[in-house]
């Protein structure tokens, strides 16, 4: 049963998730910037076994910070993100958590790629970060 559901801002494209996420962080990437047009992105991890797309998506995909594939997966009509995977994260399906509606909430539990952030982006001096990705998947950090 979808425990949450996630949307483009069109609502073309959707996503929904029968189980709890296995890590939530921010990504400061420029990629991710590009990708989804915002300084920062919050993403929620989940197992590839309760997720389901729906929709024909934009699939862009581009070498990761560790020269692993990644991919995005964008609706081709708003051009929102919805969410994007990493090769080497082993099919976990990294959704946007901003489209990911209610009753989910989103806690981050760490930062990525702050050496790439954007100007003007501040991320609290107690909060755990990363200046490149963290050298294991995110569920165990
Ligand atoms: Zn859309
Ligand atoms: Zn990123």
């Amino acid at each position: 049963m979808a425990k949450y559901a996630a949307q483009c801002r069109c609502g073309e494209t959707s996503i929904t998730l029968s189980a709890e996420p296995v890590a939530q962080l921010v990504c400061h990437c420029v990629d991710c910037q590009k990708v989804t047009g915002n300084d920062f992105t919050q993403i929620a991890f989940f197992l590839p076994d309760g997720c389901e797309p729906k929709g024909a998506f934009d699939e862009v995909t581009m070498p990761g910070g560790s020269s692993h594939p990644k991919t995005y997966y964008n609706c081709p009509k708003c051009g929102s993100c919805l969410y994007a995977t990493v090769s080497v994260l082993k099919g976990q399906v990294g959704v946007v958590a901003e489209q990911i509606q209610q009753p989910f909430e989103f806690k981050p539990k760490f930062h990525v790629w702050t050496s790439e952030k954007a100007e003007g982006v501040e991320v609290a001096s107690d909060a755990l970060q990363f200046p490149r990705g963290p050298n294991k998947p995110p569920h165990l950090v």
